[in-house]
């Protein structure tokens, strides 16, 4: 019997090829890997060698040209657009360098977004007062109760990160994926996101997968993988 830790998230010889000007580009070269849960893995390499690529396939945000991913014993591959969408919206939180918030709505609705998305108008009427104590609660876990009803310009880029956490983790996935999640932060303001990141993953258990050129950021992980060129060229555990 396989180690049920190799049955969590299973990368199997994924290729992932983009046509740029009548050319196919091959971005990823043929990746293995598997992530354990609870397991805590940074993807670091040069810019250019398929790190963001690979995490959108990781997070169902995208379908490898060939190759498979397995989710708990799902081929992702067999799964129609919009069960796709449904595994990534209740599995994935996502945590993106340029924090991709609403900019029209406040942290609060932004942290919210994910599961107004999940139970549409009708569940919501059951579901939404404790949705918001939900998202209010880890606000206020992450330093925030005195900014619930600002908006994302009236925040500063280590807040806005803080609620792009939140908005991670309200709807309690099962793996959060991060792409240079301080990457658009001061060198304080980075340590502080780390710091951040590092207690919510001891706190919750959950699998966090980080990309990140940061050797601060990588050093959050348990295991190091290094990505040239769309191959994997290295791997360590720390
Ligand atoms: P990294 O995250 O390591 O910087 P990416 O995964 O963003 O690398 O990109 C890997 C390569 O794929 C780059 O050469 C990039 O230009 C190319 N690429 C990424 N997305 C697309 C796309 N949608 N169409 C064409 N080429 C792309």
């Amino acid at each position: 019997m396989n180690d049920p830790s190799t049955e969590f998230l299973r990368v199997d010889g994924v290729v992932k090829d983009y046509m740029s000007g009548g050319q196919r580009l091959r971005v990823l070269k043929g990746i293995s890997l598997d992530i354990g849960e609870g397991e805590i893995l940074a993807i670091v390499g040069p810019s250019g060698a398929g790190k963001s690529t690979l995490l959108h396939i990781m997070g169902f945000l995208d379908r490898p040209t060939a190759g498979e991913v397995h989710f708990r014993g799902t081929r992702v591959s067999a799964l129609s657009d919009p069960d796709l969408a449904r595994l990534r919206n209740r599995a994935c939180g996502f945590v993106f360098q340029m924090h991709h918030l609403l900019p029209e709505l406040s942290a609060l609705e932004n942290v919210l977004a994910p599961l107004m998305v999940r139970f549409g108008v009708f569940e919501w009427v059951v579901q939404g007062a404790a949705a918001r104590r939900r998202a209010r609660g880890l606000l206020e876990r992450l330093g925030l109760s005195h900014r619930l009803h600002h908006r994302p310009n009236q925040l500063s880029g280590g807040d806005r990160q803080r609620v792009a956490l939140a908005r991670a983790l309200v709807g309690d996935p099962q793996i959060v994926l991060c792409d240079e999640p301080t990457g658009n932060l001061d060198a304080a303001t980075s340590r502080e996101v780390q710091q951040l990141i590092r207690d919510l993953a001891a706190e919750t258990g959950k699998t966090f997968v980080i990309v990140t050129h940061d050797v601060n950021v990588a050093g959050l992980a348990r295991r190091v993988i290094r990505l040239e060129d769309g191959a994997v060229v290295g791997s360590q555990r720390t």
